[in-house]
């Protein structure tokens, strides 16, 4: 599984906003590492860079000394299937009004077809939902609309996952879609009693890192206008429910561990459900560890629960931007030993309880279990935190169809045979929800098949972009 993209949004004058985008998509590097780019606006004019590549591959120091002004978006960048080409890096910009304007988004929306049906715009000559909207506000901008017009009228017509930052000349709008479904909270440069800034910012740690104060996350359906002036608030589209259907994803496996969401810490949650997965599972073990990243808090939690030591079995390369398989190797094991190396030492011998996040096609984890056996694990019993992931994503995560979906179509003995582990658990959806202590406020559609949104297609059929 991969996230689909990490926003920043900034409004700061006298400050080099510039590099304070760099270090903000720097620390959302995780949310999409295909391609990453940055729009800022000055002397009337918008001035978009980006292309495919890690944000420190995309920007260099002069680059960022180009962009002035003190305001500016930026983007990062998964790219889905079929899309992982230059045009398709973002922020989108598009000529209309007085100096136009330009989108970073992330999620995905699930009524493409329709919207551009409405307006006689042939899809298959658009690079991504992405460049839907921007066309679709270019042309109410054309028709007199201001872009804050323009987008209420837009986005009260578009169905799905959007966290959206969009810049025009001199102010940043940040809109989320009336469910929640992907995270953005608003930040402030300097004191209350004197602010140097606004920010916002797919995840809290990219506050952080810039040195900005975390003020709230925007509701569903708001729009924040942000301007030299300060921030304004209208509730742009009506939330779509009593509780917002933030993505349980977030939790479990995309969100950073020091992110907070909705009040909560990842990295605690996460050390939650190993506790509550080590109680609704007894096996005797010698030593449990995690897959990195997200596998080590929920492994710590398991050993604390299960009082079996905690320990590390695998180390992984930090440094994997684009890698290349030679045709001839295994692709799923070559990518697992690229990314894990196992710590023999610590395996050889040993009965291991392994805690991972998730298992969607199977193989990677066939892999990893293999490798830990030839690194002479004893035994493997997998712990995930995470129940079977049974449905689709419609949401702004890549995930395959049904028909690849191991749990979709395989018991948990046939999927413990295929991965080759001696057991397999996944935790239940009660404890998971338990783990994060929200009420009924997460999307768990891939979980349930209960889908918050109506989606493009009938289920189980092939979902994604177009
Ligand atoms: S379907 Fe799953 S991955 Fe997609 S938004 Fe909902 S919880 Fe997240």
């Amino acid at each position: 599984m991969k996230e689909a993209c990490g926003v920043v949004g900034i409004v700061a004058p006298g400050r080099d906003v510039a590099h304070l985008c760099y270090d903000a998509l720097y620390a959302l590097q995780h949310r999409g590492q295909e391609s990453a780019g940055m729009a800022t606006y000055h002397n009337q004019q918008i001035t978009v860079v980006k292309d495919n590549g890690l944000v420190s591959h995309v920007f260099a120091d002069t680059t960022l000394r180009a962009l002035a002004g003190s305001i500016v978006i930026g983007h990062t960048r998964y790219s889905t299937s079929g899309s992982a080409n230059w045009t398709a890096a973002q922020p989108v910009y598009r000529s209309a009004g007085r100096s136009g304007f330009a989108i970073a988004h992330n999620g995905n929306l699930t009524n493409t077809s329709a919207l551009a049906d409405a307006q006689d715009i042939r899809v298959t000559s658009m690079l991504s939902d992405s460049d839907l909207v921007a066309e679709l506000l270019a042309r109410s901008v054309e028709r007199g609309a201001s872009l804050a017009e323009a987008l209420g009228e837009v986005l009260s017509g578009a169905e799905g996952a959007f966290s959206m930052v969009i810049l025009e000349a001199e102010a940043v709008h940040a809109v989320r879609d009336p469910y929640g479904f992907r995270p953005l909270c608003l930040g402030r440069l300097g004191t209350e009693d004197e602010p140097e800034g606004w920010i916002v910012a797919s995840e809290s740690p990219a506050l952080d890192v810039v040195g900005a104060t975390f003020i709230r996350e925007i509701r569903p359906g708001e729009m924040l206008t942000i301007t030299t002036e300060g921030v304004e608030s209208v509730q742009l589209l009506e939330p779509a429910g009593e509780k917002q259907k933030l993505c349980i994803f977030e939790f479990v496996y995309f969100a950073r561990p020091d992110t907070y969401l909705m009040g909560h810490q990842v990295h605690t949650t996460r050390r939650r459900m190993g506790e509550l997965l080590a109680g609704q599972s007894v096996v005797e073990a010698d030593i449990v560890m995690g897959v990195p990243d997200s596998g080590i808090p929920a492994a710590e939690g398991f050993a604390k629960a299960s009082g079996i030591p905690f320990g590390y079995g695998l180390v992984k390369n930090r440094y994997i931007g684009r890698t290349f398989i030679a045709p001839d190797q295994d692709k799923r094991a070559a990518s697992v030993r690229r990314k894990l190396n196992p710590l023999r030492e610590n395996i050889e011998g040993q009965r291991l309880v392994v805690v991972d996040d998730s298992i969607v096609r199977g193989t990677t984890t066939q892999a990893l279990v293999r490798m830990l056996r030839d690194a002479g694990a004893k035994e493997v019993h997998l712990r995930i935190s995470s129940p079977p992931f049974m449905w689709p994503c419609y949401f702004g995560i890549d995930t395959p169809t049904r028909d690849d979906l191991l749990a979709a179509n395989h018991s948990i003995s046939e999927m413990n045979a295929f991965i080759g582990s001696d057991s397999l658990e996944f935790i239940t959806l009660e404890n998971l929800r338990a783990a994060i202590r929200l009420d009924g406020e997460c999307c768990d559609a891939c979980l349930t098949g209960n889908y918050p949104a109506p989606v493009p297609v009938a289920l189980g059929a092939a979902g994604g972009r177009w």
